[in-house]
């Protein structure tokens, strides 16, 4: 079996990816554990270490041996901050399951708001960044932007200015590892499956301590990654243009003739070529536009992501269990013989 288990099921398990965050790492520890000792649940925290090259690994053994409550996956190299996830959310065992970042930039104090709104009935329960202490202003602002643009263009609405801090019920963790595709952007992915959601907001910290691990580059390959997995708005791009290109030009063409005929001044030689290209630019926009359109479809094929998640159903009961049969069987012929004496 893949899963040591040591003590009580946890029932509350708390996913951490790490990239070189030796510097924070006994801090965040030493919050989880008050924060979640307060909830009073059997719980895990589960450190996915994400390839680190500084202490991290070390730490994390540490750390293990001095609590067995703390778990660490090691994957064998660095694979990015939503693999690690992923990574994370397939080996926690906990009826809820929380992301959290090491750096204490998501206060580990709020998981206890989210377990008494789970315990109320909501799946997921994400965090919303009311606002972003120490982020430069630029990283606001491109984050602001992104969320905004990516909500246009897809059909799937993403909350504002959430990360991927938040509670997953189980069912919705088992939705998210039915979901079988590569780019893995997860906090799309979690909008995606539905099911019942909350947020809760919370003031945004400053890194505890070390740098950000998303650089200028990782960030814009992100929100690509997030824009291409949510949406195929971009393909359509084509169409509209070619759509756009081709009307011009018959428009042109319909004044330019219209303004020959009636006026007799015909255009130069020169605009009817330009007119002409326009129209056969546009063609083959459009052209390829169609073909967008059929790449768009082999891509959502291909993602083999389940068609739809059951949140609830009613009058589709489980079978009794044979015991339950057998006492029935018997139990039946003497309510019968009560309800009816004469029979
Ligand atoms: N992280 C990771 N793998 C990576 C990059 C980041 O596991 O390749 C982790 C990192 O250790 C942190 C979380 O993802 O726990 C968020 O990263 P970071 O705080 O650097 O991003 P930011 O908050 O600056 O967007
Ligand atoms: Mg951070």
């Amino acid at each position: 079996m893949r899963f040591g288990s040591f003590g009580p099921k946890p029932e509350i398990s708390v996913v951490v990816p790490c990239f070189n965050e030796d510097a924070v790492l006994p801090e965040t520890t030493r919050r989880l554990i008050v924060s979640l000792e307060v909830i009073g649940r059997p719980f895990e925290i589960i450190y996915v270490d994400d390839g680190s090259r500084d202490n991290t690994a070390r730490l994390l053994t540490e750390l293990h041996g001095s609590d067995p409550r703390i778990r660490v996956v090691r994957l064998s190299r660095n694979f990015g901050h939503q693999v690690a996830i992923s990574a994370g959310l397939e080996y926690a065992r906990g009826a809820a399951v929380v992301l959290i970042d090491a750096d204490l930039q998501d206060p580990p104090e709020v998981i206890c708001e989210m377990v008494d709104l789970w315990k109320q009935g909501c799946d997921v329960v994400y965090g919303t960044r009311q606002n972003r202490e120490g982020e430069t202003a630029f990283k606001t602002l491109t984050a602001k932007l992104f969320y905004r643009f990516i909500n246009r263009l897809s059909d799937v609405a993403i909350p504002l200015d959430s990360g991927d801090f938040r509670l997953l019920d189980r069912k919705v963790v088992d939705a998210l590892l039915s979901m079988p595709e590569c780019d893995r952007f997860m906090r799309g992915m979690v909008s995606w499956v539905g099911f019942r959601q909350e947020s809760v907001a919370y003031d945004r910290a400053p890194r505890h301590a070390g740098d950000s691990k998303y650089t200028l580059w990782r960030m814009a390959r992100f929100a690509v990654d997030g824009i291409l997995s949510f949406s195929i708005a971009p393909l359509r791009l084509a169409t509209a243009i070619g759509v756009a290109s081709s009307a011009l030009a018959l428009l042109g063409a319909v004044t330019a003739a219209g303004f020959g005929l009636i006026n007799g001044q015909w255009m130069a030689p020169w605009g009817w070529v330009v007119l002409v290209v326009l129209l056969l630019g546009g063609a083959q926009l459009l052209c390829l536009g169609i073909l967008g359109e059929y790449l768009g479809r082999t891509y959502s094929e291909n993602k083999r992501r389940p068609l739809y998640f059951v949140r609830e159903t009613l009058g589709f009961d489980e079978p009794l269990t044979p015991r339950a049969e057998s006492l029935l069987a018997e139990l039946e012929p003497k309510v019968r013989a009560s309800l009816h004496p004469a029979d």
